[in-house]
């Protein structure tokens, strides 16, 4: 079988194997990096790429505040035990230091995601504004061949950033046209694309060529250690061996459906990631004796079915159709379960609840509703009316045939309606107090000046609309537990040399997610420590 010498084997081409195998040719290991799927850029590069890096350089310089002690306190303040404290503070002390070493030795360049809060930002330590930053515009004409191998997904494509979006500040009218056309001489992009494409240019810069169709299957073992991987490629098996380490950067295992039904807490009905994130990081590092942590949780999100061209029936990520005024959320039962503007991972725990007496999911699957006005002002996962209702979305002329077309209670619905209309006019949710919180605000329309009212809103306006609602998520966040390197631990809690899990280790988190970045922060951060940790193994005298 063919065998290959590397310094350090990386496996997986998303944000965190960028930069792990970055981090490790910038300290002079020679790398291999092998990715599975036949394009580079993982789940990454389908983001909006936003990173939660709290206390960063560019939060001074704009004149936040900011401080270790108050990103610890804040982080511990959602851990509910399950979060180790020796992680978080190699998160938090390390967070700044990779935002600007990325900017300082590749062609990395972070803005901050301006008026976009933590999301709890009322505990203790939680800031409104300043821990996220995203990726300024990169021209992907500088990736020459490489452009057309990162892959794209259906509901970030790009064209715009974060900045843009309807959740940023930047473009409260939306980019104009002439700049959209302008963007495409160059082939300049944003969000998940732009911090790809800069992390992967910047490995070619330093000579990492990912290999793409490569997988990576079993760990090689050897005098107490893992010194390499098989790997299967294109021509057939072949063994990468890794004088200083192999850093697992597999993404999660949300698209097996066995450890998923092994592992987590409650369902997963829509996976929004790359495919190919099956658990084989995982698997690989359990053969090995891997010590496992945070198996129940994953970073949750509510998704609806839709059509996207091209791509036929996928799930959508609900983010600002949740979080506007003229829209709720109701269970089966035809009432309102959850302040529906929270944090999409909190939601997971809404969809979670089981009724004991009933031994139901009673908030799972739920329904969005949203009136005329909403998908006039907001749009909708791409549809606007005057374009025909797409058949994902039941629609009907009053609340009651709504109800009837739902299959729940006409009742109930027409009095959630009723209520939610008399929270509106009175500028305050009494059930679940959404828009109390900054981060709902935040993520309200912006139009409404950071009030209640940019979240809350009637359901007066015929014809209204229905969509089933999932939970799904961004990706599981369970895995091999590991030290404040990113050294995996066996189930005695000892160093399995040689072996390193970059974000698809068992989560910093716990079941929580600090702000927008959540993921992908900890990703580069554990990445990053990895790489360096295993390169200075290998190029030590
Ligand atoms: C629409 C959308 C928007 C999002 N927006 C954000 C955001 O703004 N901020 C944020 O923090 N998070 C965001 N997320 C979540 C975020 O994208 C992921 O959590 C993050 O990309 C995970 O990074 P990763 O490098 O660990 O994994 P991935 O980027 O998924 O990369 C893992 C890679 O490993 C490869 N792989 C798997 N198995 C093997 C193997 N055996 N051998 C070799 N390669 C293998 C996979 O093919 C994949 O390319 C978003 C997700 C989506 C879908």
């Amino acid at each position: 079988m063919p065998e290959h010498v590397y310094d350090v084997v990386v496996l997986g081409t998303g944000a965190a194997g960028l930069t792990a195998a970055l981090r490790a040719a910038a300290d002079g290991a020679r790398v291999g990096l092998f990715e599975k799927a036949d394009t580079v850029g993982g789940t990454s590069a389908w983001s909006g790429g936003t990173v939660w890096l709290p206390n960063n350089r560019h939060e001074m310089e704009l004149g936040f505040s900011d401080s270790r002690e108050e990103v610890l306190t804040y982080l511990m303040s959602l851990s509910h035990g399950l979060m180790e404290q020796p992680l978080v503070e190699a998160y938090v002390d390390t967070a700044p230091e990779v935002a600007a070493w990325l900017e300082d030795n590749s062609p990395v360049e972070f803005e901050t995601l301006r008026g976009m809060s933590d999301y709890h930002p009322e505990h203790p330590g939680g800031k409104q504004e300043g821990r996220s930053l995203e990726c300024t515009l990169f021209p992907f004409a500088d990736l020459a061949d490489w452009a057309h191998r990162v892959t794209v997904g259906w509901q970030i494509t790009g064209e715009i950033t974060m900045s843009e979006s309807p959740l940023g500040r930047k473009a409260p009218g939306g980019v104009p046209a002439e700049g959209l056309e302008r963007r495409k001489l160059r082939d300049e992009r944003g969000a998940g694309q732009a911090l790809v494409g800069r992390l992967l240019r910047g490995c070619l810069d330093r000579g990492v060529n990912p290999q793409v169709g490569c997988r990576g299957v079993r760990l090689l073992p050897g005098s107490g250690r893992v010194t390499g991987v098989l790997i299967e490629g294109p021509d057939g098996p072949f063994e990468a061996h890794a004088r200083g380490g192999v850093v697992l950067a597999t993404g999660g295992f949300e698209h097996d459906e066995r450890l998923v039904t092994a592992f987590l807490r409650g369902p997963l009905a829509r996976a929004v990631s790359v495919p190919t994130n099956t658990g084989d990081g995982l698997r690989m590092a359990m053969r090995v004796g891997a010590d496992l942590t945070d198996m129940r949780e994953a970073w949750w999100v509510a998704t609806i079915d839709v059509d996207v061209d091209g791509w036929g029936r996928v799930p959508w990520q609900v983010n600002t159709e949740r979080t506007r005024p003229h829209t709720i959320m109701v269970n089966d039962d035809g009432v309102r379960f959850t302040n529906e503007a929270a944090n999409y991972n909190a939601l997971g725990n809404a969809f979670h609840v089981v009724d004991a007496q009933r031994f139901a999911y009673v908030n799972h699957p739920a329904w969005l509703v949203v009136d005329h006005h909403f998908l006039c002002r907001y749009g909708l996962a791409g549809h606007r009316p005057p374009a025909p209702t797409p058949g994902w979305m039941i629609q009907a002329p009053t609340i009651a045939e709504l109800a009837e077309r739902m299959g729940v209670p006409v009742d109930a619905l027409l009095a959630t309606v009723e209520r939610w209309n008399s929270h509106a006019a009175a500028g305050s949710d009494a059930d679940f107090r959404r828009g109390d919180s900054h981060h709902d605000r935040a993520c309200g329309d912006p139009a409404f000046g950071g009030t209640h009212q940019g979240t809350l809103g009637p359901i007066d306006c015929p014809p209204y609309y229905a969509i089933r609602v999932r939970c799904g998520a961004l990706g599981t966040k369970g895995g091999p537990r590991t030290d404040t390197q990113g050294r995996v631990l066996d189930v005695d809690g000892d160093v399995i040399e040689g072996l390193y899990a970059g974000n698809a280790m068992g989560s910093v988190m716990g079941m929580t997610y600090g702000g927008h970045g959540g993921t992908l922060g900890p990703g580069l951060v554990f990445g990053y420590l990895s790489g360096r940790h295993a390169a200075a193994l290998a190029t030590r005298p």
